[in-house]
């Protein structure tokens, strides 16, 4: 076959901790992360020319080497040089319906679809493992993106524990869209204000791991337990976001009072979003939500959780 077409679907944080630094220069962290069903469509098709071609029509996202699916083929062409020669170039064709620059891990996910894709039409043979490895080298968010589900990340965000999901709940997620939230900006910031507070090495980051493993969050997805999860949903990087993005710390402000399971920011934001149990509720707090903020900027999705990150479609 000549082409294959993925979905990549975003992820959330419904748990985020910054432990302290690591050497390498990234934060130590403890996440839970969850795949929700908003996805991009990325198509992978052979072209007889030795050349990576990405198009998508998003005016925020660079149609050229930069964008994260172009550095993903790159990557795979440097690894296994000569496959295009044997088997021809490629277009990846990028269909956005994740938000840019949102905490939901888009870019990440569209290099995960490349990864999983290419793999395919270049007959790599490489083992989901070996995938994510590749991919933790182009962002941390990349080799979660790949398995998806529900897992615990730990290290930079690279190193996974699949968890035991919760059922499929609904998630209403809301993001104004001239809002745009710098990843490396939030961490430095965070950095800045609160590194004093860092645990100090690595038996202690492991220690904090161990705790969270055995926590609140963990305990409420292995029970299926849905008011616990609202209940504990928790993201350090909304003390630096929410300051710094007041319409955004008014968004969850409204969501909150809304009457969902709970409500935080995903990543780095500024995405923010409700957990509810059933479909009717996420379309009745979407619809309070468009009434409460009749802003044209404001966008407003509705989304489940679903088990995998790039899923092969027909
Ligand atoms: P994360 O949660 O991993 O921090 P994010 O959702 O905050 O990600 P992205 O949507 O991945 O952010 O995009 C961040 C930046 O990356 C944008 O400035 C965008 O121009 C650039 N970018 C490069 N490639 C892509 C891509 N394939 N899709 C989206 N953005 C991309």
């Amino acid at each position: 076959m000549r082409l294959y077409s993925l979905l990549a679907a975003a992820k959330i944080n419904l748990y985020l901790e910054i432990v302290g630094s690591r050497p390498d220069g990234f934060h130590e962290l403890i996440m839970v992360m969850q795949s929700v069903s908003l996805a991009d469509r990325v198509t992978v098709r052979s072209i007889g020319v030795d050349q990576i071609r990405v198009q998508c029509d998003h005016p925020l996202v660079p149609a050229d080497p930069s964008n994260l699916a172009y550095r993903a083929a790159a990557l795979l062409v440097e690894k296994f040089p000569g496959v295009m020669a044997k088997l021809g170039g490629v277009e990846i064709t990028l269909e956005k319906q994740i938000p840019v620059g949102a905490g939901l891990a888009g870019g990440s996910g569209n290099a995960a679809a490349v990864l999983v894709g290419l793999d395919l039409l270049w007959q790599l043979g490489l083992t989901q493992r070996e995938l994510q490895e590749l991919g933790a080298e182009l962002g941390s968010d990349v080799p979660f993106c790949i398995s998806g589900g529900t897992a615990i990340a730990t290290g930079r965000g690279e190193q996974l524990d699949p968890l035991q999901g919760s059922d499929a709940l609904y998630v209403v997620l809301a993001k104004y869209e001239s809002e745009l939230v710098s990843t490396p900006w939030a961490y430095q910031t965070y950095r800045a204000e609160f590194g004093a507070t860092y645990r100090a090495d690595v038996r202690e980051f492991e220690v904090r791991r161990s705790q969270v493993r055995a926590g609140a969050m963990v305990s409420a997805l292995a029970h299926h337990n849905s008011a616990a999860i609202g209940q504990h949903l928790a993201n350090d990087l909304e003390k630096v976001v929410l300051p710094a993005h007041p319409k955004t710390a008014e968004l969850k402000a409204v969501m909150t009072n809304l009457g969902g399971l709970g409500t935080l920011m995903s990543g780095s934001g500024p995405t923010v979003f409700t957990l509810v149990d059933t479909a009717a509720e996420a379309e009745a707090i979407a619809q309070q939500l468009k009434a409460k903020i009749p802003d044209p900027d404001l966008g407003v999705w509705i989304a489940q959780f679903v088990p995998t990150g790039v899923q092969l479609t027909p």
